[in-house]
């Protein structure tokens, strides 16, 4: 069941799905047919349907508003764009002329209904679908190189590209200097001295440490010249908190938006540094290996070295091969009392009864 798909109907309360799906509300015990204009009930509490027996059968009771049950036959053309969906996912490769065949239309139309009825065209809808797996994969464990394939991405280059997008960053959204954006920042204090946490409207852009704030506000302007930068604390307070939490050993799992600037290389560095599970070091030579390249120790030494959000893509958990903490942009003291912080979290977590 395409669920994403099937939730933004029923968001836009799109009467073209009606008769394709149900929709049960767990909270009330009612179904609806996507077009109700019913309150719109939270997602958690939806579950989808492909018939109104199916949703009867679970329990529930029609809805007296939109009578599900009353709607007459459904949109041929909506079926047939949720066939090609259903295509899409079920992993073979299919092209535009493929699927358009596999239910009875010519490219160009399947093309243009796909992308009215769903809003982007099949080709975004498969790369997106891949992508989902990829991240599935990340999460999963599997090593890299394997979550490519796994997600049928033919070359890394492009998967890169993709991952850059889809991670949350947006490389190429500003011209180098941050011409034409503007950058929000505050500084608080953490435990580790005074932080600055900067942002654009898409996500993190600087995070830094520093003793005194004239420091970090001057190397804020020194990375950014040319954008418009504004002190304002309010449109920066959920990530301020996340970070600081972290740092204090109190949030392991930091998930937040970055827009940040990178070279393809700098890319693949930075995404493995955030694959490093907390309180787990690994060596600037195993970054190389797993890259695929033994001899770009010091590359990647250098990418971790430019990383500009503290923390956030965790270069910290970055050592020599010896274990030796070498260096840290923010200052070696930092990266020693980070990693420490890390490790105290850890050892208290084990401690914890393991049935709570
Ligand atoms: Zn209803």
């Amino acid at each position: 069941m395409e669920t994403e798909v099937f939730w933004k109907a029923v968001t836009t309360n799109d009467a073209r799905f009606d008769g394709t799906f149900y929709l049960g509300v767990k909270t009330t015990g009612i179904y609806c047919r996507p077009s109700c204009r019913a309150r719109l009930p939270k997602r958690e509490n939806i579950d989808f349907f492909p018939t109104w027996e199916a949703a009867e059968k679970s329990g529930l009771r029609a809805c007296l508003r939109c009578k599900p049950k009353e709607k007459g036959e459904t949109d041929p053309q909506v079926a047939k764009v949720l066939r090609v969906c259903e295509l899409i996912e079920s992993d073979e490769m299919y092209s535009l002329e493929g699927l358009a065949d596999a239910v009875g239309q010519s490219p160009y139309h399947l093309q243009r209904s796909f992308k009215e009825i769903i809003g982007v065209s099949p080709k975004k809808y498969a790369e997106a679908k891949r992508m989902d797996k990829f991240k599935e994969g990340l999460r999963a464990g599997s090593d890299v190189t394997a979550a490519i394939y796994d997600s049928g991405f033919g070359s890394s280059s492009r998967l890169y590209e993709k991952a850059a997008e889809n991670l949350g960053m947006t490389p190429a959204a500003y011209k180098k200097g941050g011409e034409g954006i503007e950058i929000n920042y505050t500084i608080t204090d953490c435990e580790l001295g005074r932080i600055l946490v900067a942002r654009t409207i898409k996500g993190l852009c600087n995070v830094a440490f520093a003793d005194d704030d004239a420091a970090l506000e001057e190397n804020l302007k020194r990375e950014f010249p040319k954008a418009e930068i504004v002190k304002d604390a309010s449109v920066l307070k959920h990530f301020v908190d996340e970070i600081v939490k972290h740092i204090a050993g109190k949030k392991k799992r930091l998930d937040l938006p970055l827009d940040i600037q990178a070279t393809a290389f700098q890319m693949r560095v930075w995404e493995l540094l955030r694959k490093i599970p907390y309180g787990e070091t690994v060596s600037y030579s195993q970054i190389a290996e797993m890259l695929g390249d033994k001899k770009k120790v010091r590359a990647v030494a250098r990418a971790c070295a430019s990383n500009r959000v503290a923390v956030v893509i965790p270069c910290h958990r970055v050592v020599g091969s010896d274990g030796k903490l070498t260096g840290y942009r923010w200052g070696v003291e930092r990266k020693e009392r980070l990693l420490a912080a890390e490790r105290r979290s850890k050892e208290a977590k084990k401690q914890e009864p393991s049935n709570v």
